[in-house]
């Protein structure tokens, strides 16, 4: 192990949780609230993990004034308890323990709004890992993508970055933005096609295989 500590970035959504049904039930209610077609599930599946409001027009079609307008509902709604229906991935708490007791320094980067993602992850007990922040999405705009989230967690750490470990091809490139390889996991809502894809480092199917992962890359 390597005295100086390093630090490995972990995705939320799809990759520590699985946020699914919360999501989805706030995005079913942000499209009735502005009145257009429950999406289907595809669609559903597509809008878990990229930042909205963007996502809404991208997967959905619509234009900038009704994603703004579904933004606001969701936040309301997701904000106010759908946020909290998560389930912690099987073999996730392992893996971090495993990681932190090794030396390893951890944070969360996440698109999601940061408030939500500090409540969540203290939520389902995960906060007591991540001695290395939780940084997601401001509400104002002035933070917005996992590029931008990435390099907040980079900017405090100040030392050596293992990987990003996440689940979609946002997170390959927002690692890859800072030059960072990413670990892809199958397990949320991307899957192996997109991952490799999009260029991920190494790409595993247990929380386990992970740590292996992440030796290879140091
Ligand atoms: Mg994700």
């Amino acid at each position: 192990m390597s005295a100086v500590t390093s630090l490995v970035c972990f995705d939320l959504d799809g990759t520590l949780v699985d946020s699914g049904p919360g999501i989805i039930e706030s995005v079913r209610r942000s499209a009735a609230s502005v009145g257009i077609a429950e999406p289907d599930d595809e669609q559903l599946r597509a809008l878990i993990g990229p930042p909205f409001p963007q996502a809404f027009r991208d997967v959905l079609g619509v234009d900038a004034a009704t994603a703004d307008a579904m933004m606001a509902t969701y936040r309301e709604v997701y904000g106010g308890g759908l946020m909290r229906e998560v389930a912690v991935y099987d073999g996730v708490p392992d893996l971090l323990a495993e990681l932190v007791a090794r030396g390893d320094r951890l944070a969360v980067t996440t698109s999601k709004p940061r408030p939500f993602a500090h409540e969540v992850v203290t939520h389902v007990g995960l906060d007591k890992f991540f001695a290395g922040g939780v940084f997601g999405a401001e509400f104002d705009g002035s933070v917005e993508g996992k590029a931008a989230v990435v390099g907040l967690a980079l900017a405090a750490h100040g030392g050596p970055v293992v990987a990003l470990v996440g689940d979609r091809h946002h997170d390959v490139d927002g690692a890859r933005a800072h030059g960072l390889p990413c670990v892809g996991v199958t397990w949320g809502f991307g899957g192996r096609e997109e991952l490799l894809g999009a260029g991920a480092a190494a790409v595993v199917d247990t929380p386990a295989a992970v740590t292996t992962a992440l030796d290879a890359l140091r």
